[in-house]
């Protein structure tokens, strides 16, 4: 049995994982760390696995990140690429708050099932 506080450590180190891997990711460290702690990891989890690996370059022109689409260098506020035009929006809070929902979803669909059967 775990105590509360080594829960709460577990739960904070997991979070600072996830932001760190979301961080590689090529989006925000401190974005994947909040919805961590607000949504638990599990949803963090999932959320950054999903998200799309972004490269961002250093360019003499300012920061660039690469396109998931096309692999060309959009500037880093575009939210489209400049060179085949899809989406190239960063990860928002949506996507967390998407996941959540799915994850909420979910758990309600398996208990309801569970009382019925
Ligand atoms: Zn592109």
């Amino acid at each position: 049995m775990i105590s509360t506080p080594a829960a709460i450590v577990l739960y904070v180190f997991t979070s600072l994982a996830l932001a760190f891997w979301n961080m590689k990711k090529g989006h925000g460290f401190w974005l994947g760390l909040f919805y961590c702690l607000v949504l638990t990891p599990a949803i963090g989890l999932l959320t950054i696995a999903l998200a799309q690996q972004v490269i961002i370059v250093n360019t003499g022109s300012g920061r660039k990140r690469s396109c998931p689409h096309c692999f060309g260098l959009t500037a880093e506020t575009q939210s489209f690429c400049e060179l085949c035009g899809k989406h190239v929006g960063r990860q928002t809070a949506k996507q967390f708050l998407q996941m959540a929902e799915l994850f909420v979803g979910l758990v309600i669909t398996v208990l309801l099932v569970k009382m019925f059967i």
